[in-house]
């Protein structure tokens, strides 16, 4: 080691998501009792910056921070729309701020974990092990987990389409009871498409408190001015409020894209979270897939084996490319793909199979409900 190095056992940088996930689990796990684990965040993790939402069966392991959950959710096409029972599921919700500081407060009960607050500026792999280095300190580790996500390398590549789930939404609260608290609108779609895939996301928290956010399928971002104005456009003529205080924002662009993350990977460096290529690329739903997949490294890391010979590549992906194939050359083609999905299929068998639960049958089920043309033309393209 060089002289002013530190070395740890792991190093998981970033303390969001997935990286509070990995030291959570390394923390409480025997295996790691006697091992030295960093965990670095450039920032203090002190701001309410996201909302989580995902659907599971009966209780979690996050239930202690759900603030909200709903048994219904509300899909609106151009010609269908219906509010569907999701039972067994509920889909649940987590303030970015309540999981932040329920896990941090975690981390300061595990012997084996130290937190730090530095900016990361270089991560190498040294072949022996990785070094970090910081705005402040140099590291050095035997494993890195590294939650650092940048779209650079995967807008480099063309082989792989790379869209982007982009939003912008409102936490408002109205003066009139506008909202129907006990059902989450999980995709809108009857406003404007504009060539693209547009839907409304809301999430109600009362008659008069939700969430209301304009999101996109697409290659690129829209002006600022562009989602807001669908917002305000969505408050006024679909939930017809005319009063109400913006009490928030949050926004964000989430990868939808089937770029193997995963190559970026070393031999002491393994890349987590969106920057892993945990987020779904058909639906940019990341939080629960990242809990599915940390137990899985971890025993990956007990195995003693390579970080990079680790791969979760599998048959959904190919579907996910699929999607992404279509929605890349013809971006308007979302809303009827959903459309007929919704309105053909149990949104059980839907949540099941963008859950990658599904068994083959029950998928070739559910791709059965899109018009096949599309899918046929992308599989036909992928293979020749
Ligand atoms: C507003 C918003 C809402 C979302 N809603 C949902 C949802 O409802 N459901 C869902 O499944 N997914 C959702 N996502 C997507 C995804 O779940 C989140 O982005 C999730 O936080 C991703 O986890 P992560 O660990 O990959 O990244 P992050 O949680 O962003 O964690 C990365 C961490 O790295 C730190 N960091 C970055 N650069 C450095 C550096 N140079 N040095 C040190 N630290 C650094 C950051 O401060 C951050 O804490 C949402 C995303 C956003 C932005």
């Amino acid at each position: 080691m060089e002289k002013g190095q530190l070395h740890f056992d792991y190093i998981i940088i970033g303390a969001g998501a997935s990286g509070l996930m990995m030291a959570d689990a390394m923390g409480r796990d025997d295996f790691f009792k006697e091992k030295h684990i960093l965990l670095l965040d450039k920032d203090v993790k002190g701001n309410n910056d996201r909302t989580w939402c995902f659907w599971e069966t009966g209780e979690g392991p996050f239930d202690a921070m759900v603030s909200k959950t709903w048994n219904q959710i509300y899909f609106r096409g151009h010609k269908f729309s219906n509010n569907f029972l999701i039972a067994p599921y509920r889909y649940k919700m987590i303030r970015g701020i309540d999981f932040y500081t329920h896990y941090l407060e975690r981390m300061g009960s595990y012997n084996n974990v130290t937190c730090a607050q530095e900016k990361v500026l270089e991560v190498v792999d040294m072949g022996n092990g990785a070094k970090v280095i910081t705005g402040k300190q140099q590291y050095t580790a035997k494993a890195v987990f590294n939650s650092i996500f940048d779209y650079k390398k995967a807008k480099a590549q063309h082989k792989y389409p790379v869209l982007q789930q982009h939003f912008i939404g409102w936490f408002i609260k109205t003066k009139e009871a506008v909202f129907k608290e006990d059902i989450a609108t999980f995709m809108d779609f009857s406003i404007p498409q504009k060539g693209n895939t547009r839907f409304m996301y809301v999430l109600p928290f009362s008659e008069n408190e939700g969430l209301v956010e304009y999101t996109l399928f697409s290659e690129k971002l829209l002006a600022k001015e562009e989602y807001e104005n669908a917002i305000e456009a969505y408050i006024r003529d679909d939930l017809g409020c005319l009063e109400y205080e913006i009490l928030d924002r949050e926004q964000g662009s989430i990868p939808m894209t089937c770029y193997p993350f995963s190559e970026n990977n070393t031999p002491h460096i393994l890349h987590i979270g969106m920057a892993g290529g945990w987020a779904k690329p058909s639906t940019g739903y990341t939080f629960r897939n990242s809990a599915k997949k940390v137990p899985k490294v971890v025993e990956h890391l007990k195995s003693g084996k390579a970080l990079d010979q680790l791969d979760f590549k599998d048959r959904f992906w190919f579907y996910d490319l699929l999607l992404l194939d279509i929605l890349h050359k013809n971006n308007r083609l979302g809303q009827p793909i959903f459309e007929s999905l919704f309105s053909k299929r149990k949104p059980q068998e839907i949540l099941k199979f963008l859950d990658e639960e599904s068994t083959i049958w029950q998928d070739m089920k559910l791709m059965g409900a899109p018009a096949p043309m599309p899918f046929i033309k992308a599989l036909f393209n992928r293979i020749f």
